[in-house]
C-alpha cells in the first residue's frame, strides 16, 4: 500500500479530457462515473455486478456511514472494502452536505456542525477533524474536505459567508488528513454561481493545494444552464494536472455537457435511484416502463444494450414486475441504468481520445431528439 496516487491526462479534445487515475486499489479510467452506495451497498446490486457495468470507483456516503454502523465499527471489521465486499477504490464525501440536507436541529459554528440523526435522534458533532478521521476510519482512497454548502436560494453575501467558511475548513481538513501514501485528499470549490467567489475559492484551495479538486454547491437546484455558465469557467482555474470532480451530476446529458467542459468525474444517485422507481435512461431518452404502453410489448428496452435486463428480458416482463413491485424490477433497471451511464462513460473517453467528441456530442443528442421506439 505503498504505491502511489497520481492522475495522468492521456488526451484532450477541446476542454474535455481523458486519462487514469492511479491508486493503489486499481485505475479509475476518466471521465468517470461513481456509482452511489449510499449506506456501503449500491441498492439492488451485488458489488461484483456493479462492476460488470464497467465502474471502477463507488462513492460512500459519510453521514450515513457515521450514524450507522458507524465508522469504528466498521473499521473493527475490517474498513468499508472489506465490509461490502468491494475492494477498488472508494470515495467517500465529508458528510457535510447531507448533514445540512438530511440532520435534525443543525446548529453551524465556526468549529463544526452539530446536529441530530434523522435515524434515532442521537446527538453528534461534525467538524473538519472528525470528518477527516471517519473517512480514515472507514479506509476511504478518496477523502472529501469537509465543507458547506449553503441552501438556495442564498444572497451573495451568504454564499461568500458561506465559501470564507469552507476554505477555512479546508485548511483544516489538510492539517488532519496529514501525510497518508497512497491516499487522496480532494479540495472543494464553493461560492455558487459568483465568478469572483469561484475564483477566491479556487486561489485559497490552490493555495493548500490537494491531490484533486472538487466543483462543489452545484446540481442544488440552480438549473442546468446556469450550471453550465459555471462549468464554462470553474474547471480552467482548478490545476490541469489535478483531476476536477463534479458533485452529484447528473442526468446524462448534464454528465456530457460536464465533460465537454473540462470534467473528470462525477457521480449521481439518479441512475440507481430511477432504476428502482421505473425509469429507464436509454440511447433515445427516459422510459417510464411502468407506462401501460408496454403491457404487452415483448422487444427488449433497449436492443442495443448487452445489459441482464435489455438480453434476456421484455418491456412486457419489466412492467410487469414493476407493477407487481418484484424485487427483480429494482435489479434489472438498476443493472440496466448503471450500465447505461458507464457505456456512456466509455463512449466519450473513446471519442476524446479520438478527437471527435463533438461528433459523439451530436449524435447522442439527435438519438435523444428521436424519443422512445414507436408502441407495438
Ligand atoms: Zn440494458
Amino acid at each position: 500500500m505503498t504505491q502511489k496516487f497520481d492522475f495522468h491526462v492521456t488526451a484532450t479534445d477541446g476542454a474535455a479530457r481523458t486519462g487514469r487515475i492511479h491508486t493503489p486499489r486499481g485505475e479509475i479510467r476518466t471521465p468517470a462515473f461513481m456509482p452511489v452506495g449510499t449506506a456501503a451497498t449500491v441498492k439492488a446490486m451485488l458489488p461484483e455486478s456493479v462492476r460488470a457495468t464497467g465502474a471502477d470507483i463507488l462513492l460512500g456516503n459519510t453521514y450515513h456511514l457515521m450514524l450507522r454502523p458507524t465508522a469504528e465499527r466498521i473499521d473493527r471489521l475490517g474498513g468499508l472494502h472489506r465490509f461490502m465486499n468491494w475492494d477498488r477504490p472508494i470515495l467517500t464525501d465529508s458528510g457535510g452536505f447531507q448533514v445540512m440536507s438530511l440532520a435534525a436541529l443543525r446548529k453551524l459554528t465556526e468549529e463544526g456542525v452539530r446536529f441530530k440523526s434523522h435515524i434515532d435522534g442521537s446527538s453528534h458533532f461534525l467538524t473538519p477533524e472528525r470528518s477527516m478521521e471517519i473517512q480514515r476510519l472507514l479506509g476511504s482512497d478518496i477523502v472529501m474536505c469537509f465543507d458547506e454548502c449553503p441552501a438556495l436560494p442564498a444572497t451573495d453575501a451568504e454564499v461568500a459567508r458561506s465559501m470564507a467558511l469552507s476554505m477555512r475548513w479546508a485548511q483544516r481538513s489538510r492539517d488532519a488528513f496529514g501525510d497518508r501514501p497512497g491516499h487522496a485528499l480532494f479540495g472543494i470549490m464553493q461560492g455558487g454561481v459568483t465568478r469572483e467567489l469561484r475564483e477566491e475559492s479556487a486561489l485559497a484551495l490552490r493555495a493548500i493545494g490537494f491531490d484533486g479538486y472538487a466543483i462543489g454547491g452545484l446540481a442544488v437546484g440552480e438549473g442546468q444552464e446556469a450550471m453550465f455558465g459555471v462549468l464554462d469557467y470553474a474547471p480552467g482555474m482548478l490545476p490541469e494536472d489535478k483531476p476536477r470532480y463534479l458533485m452529484g451530476v447528473g442526468k446524462p446529458d448534464d454528465i456530457v455537457g460536464a465533460v465537454e467542459r473540462g470534467v473528470d468525474m462525477m457521480d449521481c444517485v439518479l441512475p440507481s435511484r430511477s432504476g428502482r422507481t421505473g425509469q429507464a435512461f436509454t440511447r433515445r431518452g427516459v422510459v417510464n416502463l411502468r407506462n401501460a404502453r408496454h403491457m404487452d410489448d415483448p422487444r427488449p428496452l433497449d436492443e442495443q444494450c448487452t445489459c441482464p435486463a435489455c438480453r434476456s428480458y421484455s418491456r412486457a416482463y419489466l412492467h410487469h414486475v414493476l407493477r407487481s413491485q418484484e424485487i427483480i424490477a429494482s435489479m434489472l433497471l438498476t443493472w440496466h441504468n448503471l450500465h447505461y451511464y458507464q457505456e456512456l462513460m466509455a463512449g466519450l473517453r473513446g471519442a476524446i481520445s479520438e478527437g471527435r467528441l463533438a461528433a459523439f456530442v451530436a449524435a447522442f443528442h439527435a438519438q435523444r431528439a428521436m424519443g422512445d421506439i414507436e408502441p407495438v
